[in-house]
């Protein structure tokens, strides 16, 4: 019979058939009863051991963590939790596991040790569960842009440019580290770092974007992303994956209603194909909130979180608004934030926007045109307001339990306030020629996002560590394996 993974069989409904399934081993009771999971899905699938018939060392290799082939007759069950079984007539050792070296013993591992056997945390519940709705929400993000017309556009990892303006670069060198290129006052140069050029690994793949849109007029990018901030946060890795879409002809409108679409649309295709997991993550996830005191309980489970976010329309309103909702406000009667609002003109930090979404509105908001000089200088100006405030057309997703989860703007088109703005900034223009270059020929109204991949992947999964929920996570002193 041909081999066969759990998750097809159990979907089957069929009996009385033979089956191979091959697996690695999560238990094994009585000398009896194998628990063996294939990675295809969380459920087990019993394998029914003949002891008395078979070979009492082939017994004593079943050890937890073991690869093996199973073969027999698939028959219904009337063990609890299982609907099927399999009556082994044939088992093979694929791979042995030494029970007294293998980490994982079948227990509950806390997420800190399973983040220093990271090779190996695959192997759980949780993490099979977290990188199965992680590998659907990608899928379904392609799905949802390629139903739409979307080109996708490979942006360069090796740029010159940091379009965030932020500093936050990794260098690229092919020079000899024991005998770099110098400055004149005998410092690395790291102008030359990539033969004689200098480069460093990109933090955005939008101004590249820009130009593909400005001739194929709805692009994506989907691809990893490199800052060299420090990131000891639960919010930030030092590589991180990133979607960016890029829209010839949207305005800031047409932007955020993109943007609020794919965030329904892929979440909506997780909780549809990867039900079990999540409902596997929402138990888990109810475990841990009863270890909590009652008032610091979650009222809404994750399943409960995930369709309010489906059922109801992000509530949108500007930066402005928001200052003075955040005026007026104390996160409970007693607490005053942290940080509290100085006024307007200041960056919200995350305790203000987890204000707003989690306390306030109580569902996810976007606020839009803020400051012009707490952004980027590619974002489109507004004319002052009344006051002489001076905005711009940005728009900052913020999400339950996340804070930011996208952060996008209608582009500045017009090439003279572009120059401007760039030169008040310090960056640059001979640098970006050729992004300017697209105000000069043909410019015209765009807009695109920044959709942080991982972020998203914790709202999903209910994760509360950015490094739990991507496979290899890279962080300060953290790059192994
Ligand atoms: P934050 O304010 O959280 O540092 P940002 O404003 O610096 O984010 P953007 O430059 O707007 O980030 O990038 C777009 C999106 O990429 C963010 O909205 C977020 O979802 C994600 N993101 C940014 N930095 C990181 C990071 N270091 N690790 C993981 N995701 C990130
Ligand atoms: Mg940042
Ligand atoms: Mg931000
Ligand atoms: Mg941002």
């Amino acid at each position: 019979s041909q081999r066969i993974k759990i998750k097809a069989l159990l979907e089957s409904g069929k009996t009385d058939i033979d089956v191979t399934i091959k697996g690695w081993v999560r238990t094994f009771r009585n000398n009896q009863f194998i628990a063996l999971n294939d990675g295809s899905t969380n459920s087990n699938l019993q394998i029914v051991v003949d002891f008395e018939n078979t070979d009492p060392v082939l017994l004593k290799r079943i050890t937890t963590g073991a690869a093996i082939s199973a073969s027999g007759l698939l028959v219904a069950s009337l063990g609890k939790g299982q609907t099927v079984e399999v009556k082994a007539k044939n088992i093979e050792i694929l791979g042995d596991s030494d029970p007294e070296k293998y980490p994982l013993q079948p227990k509950k591992h806390s997420l800190e040790f399973l983040r220093e056997i990271a090779h190996l945390r695959f192997r759980t519940n949780t993490f099979g569960a977290i990188f199965r709705v992680r590998n659907s929400l990608s899928f379904a993000i392609h799905q949802f842009f390629q139903e739409r017309g979307f080109v996708y556009l490979h942006t360069p990892v090796i740029t010159a440019s940091d379009a965030e303006g932020a500093g936050e670069t990794f260098h690229v060198t092919n020079f000899d580290l024991a005998n770099p290129p110098k400055t004149p006052t005998g410092e690395i140069d790291f102008k030359q770092d990539f033969f004689g050029k200098a480069t460093n690994l990109t933090v955005s793949g939008q101004l590249e974007g820009e130009l593909g849109a400005m001739a194929l007029s709805d692009i994506y990018t989907f691809g990893p992303t490199f800052r060299a901030e420090n990131s000891n946060t639960t919010r930030h890795l030092a590589e991180f994956w990133m979607i960016e879409p890029e829209m010839a002809f949207y305005d800031l409108n047409d932007n955020m209603d993109l943007a609020e679409a794919l965030l329904k649309y892929v979440i909506r295709y997780a909780l549809d194909k990867n039900k079990e997991d999540i409902e596997f993550l929402t138990q888990r996830l109810l475990d841990e909130e009863k270890q909590k005191p009652q008032n610091e309980r979650s009222e809404l489970s994750l399943l409960d979180k995930l369709q309010f976010c489906l059922d109801n329309e992000f509530e949108r309103l500007t930066y402005t608004e928001a200052i003075d909702i955040l005026k007026e406000s104390t996160p409970n009667k007693k607490k005053k934030f942290q940080y509290p609002v100085e006024g307007w003109g200041t960056d919200l930090q995350s305790e203000h926007e987890r204000y707003l979404v989690e306390k306030h509105f109580k569902k996810p908001v976007i606020l839009t045109d803020y400051p012009k000089d707490i952004k980027a200088f590619y974002m489109r100006q507004n004319e002052p307001d009344a006051n002489g405030r001076e905005t711009v057309r940005a728009m900052d997703i913020l999400f339950p339990g996340i804070g930011e989860i996208v952060g996008g703007s209608q582009r500045e088109e017009r090439l003279e306030k572009l120059e401007q703005r760039m030169d008040e900034m310090g960056i640059p223009k001979e640098e970006l020629w050729w992004y300017l270059d697209t105000r000069r020929f043909g410019a015209c109204q765009h807009a695109g996002f920044g959709l942080g991949f991982e972020r998203l992947v914790l709202f999903v999964t209910g994760m509360g560590n950015i490094r739990d929920v991507i496979p290899f996570p890279r962080f300060p002193k953290n790059a192994e394996f």
